[in-house]
């Protein structure tokens, strides 16, 4: 991420406002943070703000493709500023944290299906599933 935020949102054609800057900065420090924990950590910087404001800039950033949304099955969206590369995620089943995999092809799709039926596919949408190393140690869940 390049130093001033601001000089991003101008280049994508945004308004900048406080409340945009303080999100795109509370997903940059916070990666895969719902949108719950964005609005908690931009009220703490900027004071109030709606649930819906926050939405809205996350909107207006992922429409701008400086944030990129990730919403693995079951789980709330999840908010990242990683968005110059494709990579995936490891998502654990018991506690829901989220974390970066590298694509081993690194450029999308970077799996082909057998049949393309026909399709001009551009995406693989790869996430992976098991338990963090603190959920499988913990075997009163089990
Ligand atoms: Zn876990
Ligand atoms: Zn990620
Ligand atoms: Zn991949």
């Amino acid at each position: 991420m390049p130093a001033d935020p601001a000089d991003l949102l101008r280049q994508r054609g945004l308004r900048v406002t406080a409340q945009r800057l303080a999100v795109l900065r509370a997903v940059s420090r916070a990666p895969h943070a719902t949108a719950d924990a964005v609005s908690e950590t931009v009220r703490a910087e900027v004071g109030s703000i709606s649930l819906q404001a926050v939405y809205d800039a996350l909107g207006a950033l992922v429409d701008a493709d400086l944030v990129r949304r990730i919403q693995p099955a079951g789980s709330a969206a999840r908010f990242e500023a990683r968005v110059t590369d494709n990579h995936h995620h490891l998502v654990c089943r018991d506690c829901g944290q989220t974390v970066d995999v590298d694509c081993a092809v690194g450029d999308a799709p970077c799996l082909a299906p057998e049949s393309a039926a026909g399709y001009v596919v551009d995406e693989a949408e790869i996430t992976f599933w098991g338990r963090c190393p603190d959920c499988a140690a913990d075997t009163t869940r089990n």
